[in-house]
């Protein structure tokens, strides 16, 4: 019957759909074995102050980004598996380790570069803003690490924070309270509601890299420019700081820069990198910075 129709025969037993499910049903159900055989390792990759002297470190913070060790297939980058964390709900587990490992990080930095205040920005998925403890979480990762509050930057999009009103909302007031800094990531990929947004206990927006790849050589300024220029001058009114993230080459820096953007982030300034990398960054750094 099978032969009596192609389609059906196509559908049931297209080998790469196959594949594909074969590939996320293992994932899913060897993901916390992982975790506990030590197989996830986090890496950071570094924020810079665009305003800074150039010449002088730019160096303020990195963002901790997981990857899968897998002992078959290699490195898996996070966008291969942090979908399947959220549906099977180990990404709480695995957020949550995530968010020890680089706190923990953060502090053996803050006493070997102390002068450095180097500030740690660590992604949370909704699942965990919505379905695990995470205001207690964060309060207990910082304790147990003894890391300073003001070193802590997580990052949420829009679409996690922008759920119905309620839990979520007092966790972000009490994460603020705690003197956690709050950042939307991927900002402009989504409905981006700037207005309301402004209103929560929110202070950075990462804007999405999509909007730097109409930055161009000469004049007049592309509407990608004007764009950027316009959303950081409203989210500075609005008492924001801006990130532009993927930044890839010196041209988008340069012209990034003439935004009045803050911060940025992508390949051009350094990709994500093993921590002893940050730390010979650190290292480098001239001056009295170093104990
Ligand atoms: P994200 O938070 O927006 O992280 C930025 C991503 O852009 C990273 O990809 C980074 O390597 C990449 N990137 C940085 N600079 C450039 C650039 O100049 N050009 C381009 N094309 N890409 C650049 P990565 O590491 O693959 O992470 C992908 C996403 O996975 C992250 O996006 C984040 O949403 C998620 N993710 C990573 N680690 C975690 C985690 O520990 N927890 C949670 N919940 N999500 C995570
Ligand atoms: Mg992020
Ligand atoms: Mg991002
Ligand atoms: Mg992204």
């Amino acid at each position: 019957w099978v032969k009596s129709d192609g389609r059906a025969h196509w559908a049931l037993y297209d080998p790469e759909r196959i594949a594909h499910r074969t590939t996320r049903q293992m994932l899913a159900t060897t993901m916390l074995p992982a975790l506990e055989r030590g197989e996830f390792v986090v890496e950071y990759q570094p924020l810079v102050e665009l305003r800074g002297e150039p010449g002088q470190s730019s160096l303020r913070g990195v963002e901790a980004l997981v990857r899968w060790q897998h002992p078959e297939f290699g490195r898996i980058g996070p966008d291969r598996f942090i979908g399947i964390a959220e549906e099977t709900g180990a990404i709480v587990p695995l957020g949550r380790w995530v968010l020890e490992t680089a706190c923990a990080q953060a502090r053996t930095w803050l006493e070997d570069f102390p002068e450095a205040e180097l500030f740690m920005s660590v992604n949370l998925a909704a699942r965990q803003f919505w379905d695990s403890d995470v205001v207690a979480d964060v309060a207990d990762v910082l304790s147990r690490t003894r890391l300073p509050s003001r070193l802590l930057q997580l990052e949420l999009t829009e679409s996690a924070v922008l759920g119905p009103a309620g839990r979520p909302l007092e966790a972000l007031h009490a994460l603020e309270a705690m003197g956690v800094r709050i950042a939307i990531d991927d900002f402009g990929t989504g409905y981006s509601n700037l207005a309301y947004l402004s209103r929560l206990p929110v202070h950075v927006l990462k804007l999405d890299g999509g909007f730097l790849e109409g930055f161009q050589e000469g004049t007049p300024a592309g509407a990608d420019e004007q764009i950027v220029s316009a959303l950081v001058r409203l989210a500075h009114a609005l008492g924001l700081t801006v990130t532009a993230e993927g930044v890839e080459t010196q041209l988008q820096a340069d012209l990034l820069r003439a935004t009045g953007c803050d911060s940025a982030q992508g390949w051009h300034f350094g990709r994500a990198m093993a921590a002893e990398a940050i730390t010979e960054l650190l290292a480098a750094v001239p001056g009295p910075s170093r104990r």
